[in-house]
């Protein structure tokens, strides 16, 4: 039999900033909930960013439900927030299993079993909130296993230092590009790749602009109303002291994709050829659903069908956080507020509907 701590009415799996949140929700009910995060230590993917990464909205706007974080100078860095999420969990008293990786989760007669590396869980409901940061992406591009330099995604990108001197080239023009290349560019000789021209916002605006589409978006929609998409998104690039600095030194010029890998470097559109000692991927991730495999639910491009944020196929299962396909801006700190609290709502009203309240 599984012991009755391993009975929970919740499983949360993932233990980041939207497992939080939605736990914060939860507490307003009578639910009994436990998270199950695979990290070693508070923070989520925070904890793996690189060492000068800043976010790109300030404190206020990168804050939780129920208690912001507390005021830094400037916008908040990577240590700011792991240590935020830290207080933060200590602070409600979640019950947190760090670190316990789900591998899958399958149904039973009354809900989940959740199979873990450190054994079964049972939950009536499960909220899937693992992520992305396991699942980096690269494109494919013709002859890549043949380039024998150097090459790191973002995901493990921590500073400048291993590429000084070096030729360098930096793919992706979102935000993690755009800090990544500011920063490289000074110790090395760098060139930019990206598919369009990376979009920059204006100098005196800030992520907060982001949230405010998200906003926008998300009110339409409550309301029934197309919103005809402003221009850019979440990935535009916010301009940063070290993004402008780089601007100013003339280091922010993107170039289009080249055609194909050499074993020293790359082949552009146009026949030339040109060395790198290492490339840089800022390409971005992909959901961290691998544990959901079982339930056969994942379409071609590894996400869930959703109503809301709970599957439409496995009622019971709720995702939160992963990007726009679970709500706008859901995957940032202030963004995913909303779907956090209308994913707790759902849940009681699908468990506690079910039983007494507990006294
Ligand atoms: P994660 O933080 O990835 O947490 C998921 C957790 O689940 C991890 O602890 C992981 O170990 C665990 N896990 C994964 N798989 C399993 C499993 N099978 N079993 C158990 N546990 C598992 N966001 C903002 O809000 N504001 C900003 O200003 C901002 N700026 C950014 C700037 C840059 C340059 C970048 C790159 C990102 C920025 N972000 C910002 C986005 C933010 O980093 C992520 O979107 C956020 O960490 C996602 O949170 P999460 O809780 O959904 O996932």
């Amino acid at each position: 039999p599984i012991p009755y701590r391993r009975n929970q009415d919740v499983v949360i799996v993932g233990g980041g900033q939207s497992a939080l949140s939605v736990a914060y929700f939860l507490r307003r009910t009578s639910l009994s909930v436990v998270i199950l995060d695979s990290g070693h230590e508070p923070g989520g993917a925070w904890v793996h960013g690189w060492d000068s990464l800043r976010l790109f909205s300030p404190g206020q706007w990168s804050s939780l439900p129920g208690w912001g974080m507390p005021p830094v100078e400037g916008y908040p860095t990577r240590d700011d927030i792991v240590s935020y999420l830290a207080q933060y969990e200590n602070r409600y008293g979640f019950s947190i299993e760090r670190p316990v990786s789900v591998a899958k989760l399958t149904r039973s007669d009354d809900g989940f079993v959740v199979h873990t590396d450190g054994g079964i869980w049972h939950a009536r409901a499960v909220v899937s909130a693992t992520g992305t940061w396991s699942q980096p992406y690269i494109p494919a591009y013709p002859n890549h296993s043949v380039y024998a330099g150097v090459q790191v995604h973002s995901a493990h990108y921590r500073n400048a230092a291993p590429f000084a001197g070096k030729r360098v080239l930096v793919v992706g023009g979102g935000n993690s590009g755009a800090q990544i290349l500011a920063e490289v560019s000074r110790v090395a000789d760098t060139t930019w790749v990206t598919p369009t021209d990376p979009v920059f916002l204006p100098d005196d605006v800030d992520g907060r602009v982001l949230f405010e589409r998200a906003t926008a978006k998300w009110k339409a929609q409550q309301e029934g109303r197309i919103l005809p998409d402003p221009p850019g998104g979440l990935g535009d690039v916010v301009m940063v002291e070290s993004v402008k600095a780089a601007r100013d030194r003339g280091a922010l010029n993107a170039v289009r994709p080249f055609r194909q890998f050499t074993d020293r470097g790359v082949i552009w559109q146009d026949g030339s050829h040109t060395d790198f000692d290492a490339v840089i991927w800022c390409t971005g991730f992909r959901p961290a659903l691998g544990h959901l495999k079982p339930l056969g639910i994942l379409d071609v491009d590894g996400r869930v069908a959703l109503s809301g944020t709970q599957s439409v196929d496995v009622p019971g299962l709720w995702l939160v956080g992963y990007g726009e396909w679970t709500g706008f801006a859901s995957a940032t700190l202030v963004g995913g507020m909303r779907y956090a609290r209308a994913t707790a709502l759902e849940v009681a009203q699908a468990l506690e509907g079910q039983q007494p309240p507990r006294s």
